[in-house]
């Protein structure tokens, strides 16, 4: 389905839609290419070295297309000096004024955002789809519910209900071979926003409908990306970094399992290999629960076990359970003990 499953992982069973591949300046979407994982600057566009800055914290959290608000001339023509700074395709993001768009597309940037419903009249988006073809620029149609004149709004394709939006792409995925940004408009705040994300998006990828995403939180967009790989985890179709498999903790625990867990996350966050690593609370189920993962750590009374593809590597004091996990991931890394997948 995607290039980057592990092999070992069942898939699921239903076969990902069949779209025309469409070119994001050097990202594929649609087709059998990776589902992509997207996000949006909270910054002033207009202040470049700010959006500079957010778009480079995005890329090293692994975002894969960068869309920036043009909300006036001025955020428009900053866009050419954002575009050289950064290393993944930029998106413009445009409402209202068509002109925005074509002062977009002169500063080269790699897409085009666009919502119809708010550009008015034929001409206008006309004008837009031949300043985009003349720099083969791709064009995303962009169709929020909060965006549209009333007498259209009962047919828009992104709403913040997910059920709704789920309704609205299945219909869509019948009437057309294009690919889709699937989004959950509006999500909320970090908690209920990748709640609703996670059921919108995630129905809809199991389904084999959707070719990029992006999760939209009132946070952070970091955490909107590290959401996007989450889900994308979770379904098997992606598998980027580290997935932490770590235990509620229960009346059996005897170590400190939440700072541990929350360490480990924070020091393994530069892996990009797609690894399974185990954080568990104790002996009785640790091994047994952490088998599948790749590397792991059970606590115990003072002491805890590291363990490798469920054999046991050796004791640890729990003081240095995570210094000793960190430095098995690590060195296996680097002499290529664990063959990545895809
Ligand atoms: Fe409880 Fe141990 Fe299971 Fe964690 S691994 S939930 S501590 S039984």
């Amino acid at each position: 389905m995607t290039t980057d499953v592990r092999p070992t992982q069942p898939a699921l069973s239903r076969p990902r839609r069949k779209t025309r591949v469409v070119r994001v300046g050097s990202v594929v979407v649609g087709g059998d290419a990776p589902i992509s994982v997207q996000s949006m600057t909270t910054t002033d566009t207009r202040d470049a070295a700010a959006t500079v800055a957010e778009i480079r914290r995005l890329e090293e959290a692994g975002c894969e297309i960068a869309r920036v608000a043009v909300p006036d001339r001025e955020a428009a023509t900053v866009l050419g000096a954002i575009k050289r700074e950064i290393g993944v395709p930029l998106v413009a993001d445009i409402h209202f004024d068509y002109r925005l768009a074509l002062i977009a597309a002169e500063q080269g940037v790699d897409c085009l955002r666009i919502n119809p419903g708010n550009i008015g009249e034929r001409s206008r988006i006309e004008a837009v789809v031949k300043a985009a073809k003349e720099r083969r620029i791709s064009i995303r149609i962009g169709v929020n519910a909060g965006s549209l004149e009333e007498d259209i709004l009962e047919r828009s394709l992104k709403a913040s209900h997910p059920l709704l939006a789920v309704q609205a792409y299945r219909l869509m995925a019948e009437q057309c071979d294009y690919p889709f940004h699937l989004g959950i408009t509006e999500a909320g705040p970090l908690v209920p926003g990748t709640v609703k994300s996670s059921i919108g998006l995630g129905l809809l990828l199991a389904e084999g409908i959707g070719d990029t995403i992006r999760v939209s939180l009132t946070a952070d967009p970091v955490e909107e990306v590290k959401v996007g790989f989450e889900i994308l985890k979770a379904l098997r179709l992606r598998h980027r970094g580290v997935n932490i498999i770590s235990c509620p903790t229960c009346g059996r625990l005897e170590i400190d399992l939440f700072r541990l867990a929350a360490e480990i996350e924070r020091r393994l966050a530069h892996v990009t290999e797609p690894l399974d690593v185990a954080v568990l609370g104790c002996v009785v189920n640790g091994i047994g629960e952490g088998r599948e993962a790749d590397f792991g750590i059970a606590g115990g009374k003072g002491v805890g076990l590291l363990f490798r593809k469920g054999e046991i590597v050796r004791k640890v004091k729990e003081a240095e359970l995570a210094d000793a996990l960190v430095d098995l991931v690590e060195s296996s890394l680097r002499h290529s003990a664990l063959t990545p997948a895809g």
